[in-house]
């Protein structure tokens, strides 16, 4: 059975504890989809140069963030990791790209954060794929698309990021519910270009409008739906998992592929 792939913003790392109205968009998420077999996430938290997957047996969970409640830094999330699912992953995109069986990283909070309301019992083993960071960004679009096979084998393909993300505009409306205009209009140039097929004009995000440089001031958070929507097959069903804006500036728009 060929699974969904998934893009979903993470944004604050509060999300993983606190009840608002995403939790239980991603718990009922979890809950409709096919118990994967392991799951490859593809984290905007993991930005190298070169290329790596995590390919150890227990990944230790990383609290790659500053400045929040003790509680924050006391999750854990226990999932193992799945070397067979990190040796097929380097193995398709081989012609590509150079990738390291990695035994440093783990699961970053890009990962956990969401997992811990997708899968709370971490009974599914987890991967993570770095984004190599000197690479074009239409290339992290051919990226996803060599891993499409994976979706027929039995693994979710998961892309964790944000489509809009500046904090630093964010900063100063950490109550704001609603987005920001500019964001707004991004996030529906965005959709537009979704709703077309239009993959590789969504590459190149900097041209899609003078909202761009606000929305992805740097491309970590944006580029893992890249990945997602490579995997799109020709007829592929696509939807909307998430909508909604926090801080402002950061968009939670969520993409189902499948
Ligand atoms: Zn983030």
């Amino acid at each position: 059975m060929r699974m969904p792939a998934i893009f979903l913003g993470h944004g604050s790392p509060m999300n993983a504890i606190e009840a608002n109205e995403f939790s239980p968009v991603w718990r009922n998420l979890g809950e409709s989809l096919p118990p994967p077999k392991a799951i490859l996430c593809i984290s905007a938290h993991w930005y190298t140069r070169g290329s790596g997957v995590t390919a150890m047996t227990k990944p230790r969970t990383i609290h790659d963030f500053g400045g929040f409640p003790q509680e924050l830094y006391e999750v854990q999330y226990p999932a193992l990791g799945d070397l067979d699912l990190a040796k097929r992953t380097r193995h398709l995109l081989a012609s590509k790209a150079e990738i390291a069986l990695d035994q440093s990283w783990g699961l970053d909070h890009g990962t956990w954060s969401l997992l811990v309301h997708l899968f709370p019992n971490a009974d599914i083993p987890v991967v993570q794929l770095s984004i190599d960071a000197t690479l074009d960004h239409k290339d992290h679009l051919e990226l996803g698309k060599m891993i499409t096979d994976l979706r027929e084998e039995g693994y979710l393909v998961l892309g964790s990021g944000n489509v809009v993300h500046n904090l630093r505009a964010s900063f100063a409306s950490q109550d704001a519910t609603d987005g920001f205009d500019w964001a707004k209009r991004f996030d529906l140039e965005v959709k537009k270009r979704i709703e077309n097929r239009d993959f590789s004009n969504l590459a190149d995000y900097d041209q899609i409008g003078d909202e761009a440089k606000l929305a992805v001031p740097t491309p970590e958070h944006y580029l893992p739906l890249l990945y997602v929507l490579g995997t799109a097959g020709p007829e592929e069903e696509l939807s909307y998992v998430v909508e909604g804006y926090q801080w402002g500036g950061i968009s939670m728009l969520g993409v189902q592929v499948g």
